[in-house]
């Protein structure tokens, strides 16, 4: 089965948003669209970490149109992952939604990336919440398990912003962390009120799946989904071993072609990448160089997937090694306060933290100077009303 992948990254503006948000919606109407997977950020704009009540009531006002149409058309609608970020807002819009009254027995889907150490309490979260909305309303969920295709871009963030990057360090570590979310996720235990999308073009990691599947009576739990255009010969091959494969057909229109690139070039990203399948890919056969090279990342994979570290790395103690260095006399910038962190957010949901009668120092080397030249910060919503000064 091919399935409508809608393409838009990160927009910029409300009216863009609108648009695709429409798109989306009229493709629905397509009598041969069954399945389509969506991005939050593309359908509603300037999402802001620091507003994570208001990003999810924002996103929900969208999607309520969205799985209404889903249940109209009889569409499965998938969230797709896309920046740490968006993680939490994501999954909590998600469990609303689907915990509302008109929603309680949709078949719906999310992802997890499992190049983030976070998703593995994720997972554990909308396990527990699944099984009591399966108790009370007999319906089940979707969780695609995708290792993450947005590395370069979390690297970036957390490089400008003074943070670890969200992901995993090495492939070593997203490879095991895969694995950990594929031996926890198939269970006949859970498998009643969760199907498990394996999205991957690596043919260890979703020949294993299948194996595990197969031993546990889970077949049916498991739905192997792979990229239209990008490994054609293992999805055809995957489909005539196990019967099945989804394949998500991007699509975007001609005018909105820019709208692609940014797709694209994560995929040629996974294609050329050093250490990935795909890449070995081309030149793979039973026994040779590049297939001992994946069989071994894949062994190492399982072992590993026992003791790999589940501690969120955005969220360990971030200033170490800038401290350690000051040390050595390195000078490097104070880290910004990351606005995905919940327990800062609640500081400045009191005001009084940011804005009060503050008066901002300088703070060198960790002393303080107050009695520099003052200037005010002006709040431009409120007819610039001074909300602290600064030195
Ligand atoms: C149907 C489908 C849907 C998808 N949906 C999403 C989605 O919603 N969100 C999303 O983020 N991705 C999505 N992806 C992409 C996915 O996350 C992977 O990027 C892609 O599938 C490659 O993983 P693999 O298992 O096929 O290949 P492999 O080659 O085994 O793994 C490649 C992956 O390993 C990780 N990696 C590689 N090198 C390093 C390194 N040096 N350090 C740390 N990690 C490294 C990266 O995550 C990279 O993508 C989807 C993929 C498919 C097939």
């Amino acid at each position: 089965m091919s399935i409508p992948y809608t393409l838009g990254c990160t927009i910029g503006g409300e009216e863009e948003a609108n648009k695709r948000f429409n798109e989306i919606l009229s493709v629905m109407e397509l009598e041969e669209v069954t399945y389509i997977s969506v991005k939050i950020s593309a359908i509603v704009s300037q999402l802001q970490e620091a507003d994570h009540d208001g990003s999810v009531s924002r996103v929900a006002e969208k999607l309520r149109k969205i799985y209404s149409k889903a249940q109209e058309e009889n569409v499965f609608v998938n969230l797709d992952m896309e920046e740490y970020r968006d993680l939490q807002v994501t999954i909590d819009v998600f469990k609303k939604l689907l915990d509302e009254e008109s929603f309680e027995k949709l078949y719906a889907g999310i992802v997890l990336q499992a190049y983030l150490p976070d998703s593995h309490a994720a997972f554990e979260d909308l396990i527990a919440w699944a099984k009591r909305r399966h108790e009370k309303t007999g319906a089940k969920i979707k969780i695609r398990i995708v290792k993450g295709a947005n590395l370069a871009m979390e690297k970036t963030e957390g490089e400008l912003n003074g943070w670890k990057a969200a992901p995993y360090e090495s492939k070593e570590e997203v490879d095991a962390s895969y694995a950990r979310l594929i031996n926890t996720a198939i269970d006949s235990k859970i498998k009643d009120f969760l199907t498990i999308g394996v999205a991957s073009h690596n043919l260890f990691h979703i020949a294993f799946a299948q194996t595990l599947a197969q031993m546990r009576g889970c077949k049916e739990q498991v739905e192997i989904e792979m990229l239209e255009g990008m490994a054609n010969p293992e999805a055809l091959a995957v489909k005539e071993r196990f019967g099945s494969v989804l394949l998500y057909s991007p699509v975007t229109s001609d005018e909105e072609f820019p709208a692609a690139v940014a797709y694209l070039v994560r995929r040629l990203d996974e294609n050329t990448s050093e250490e990935n399948y795909l890449r070995a890919s081309f030149d793979i056969a039973p026994g040779n160089k590049q297939f001992n090279q994946q069989a071994k990342r894949f062994i190492d994979s399982i072992h590993m997937s026992h003791v790999v570290n589940t501690d969120s790395r955005r969220r360990a103690v971030q200033n170490d090694t800038r401290e350690n260095a000051f040390k050595e006399n390195i000078f490097n910038n104070q880290a910004n306060k990351d606005l995905t962190d919940p327990k800062f957010i609640e500081l400045i949901k009191n005001k009084e933290y940011v804005f009060g009668k503050t008066l901002i120092p300088v703070v060198v080397s960790g002393r303080e100077y107050l009695n520099l030249e003052h200037k005010n910060g002006l709040e431009p919503g409120k007819n610039g009303q001074t909300l602290y000064s600064y030195n």
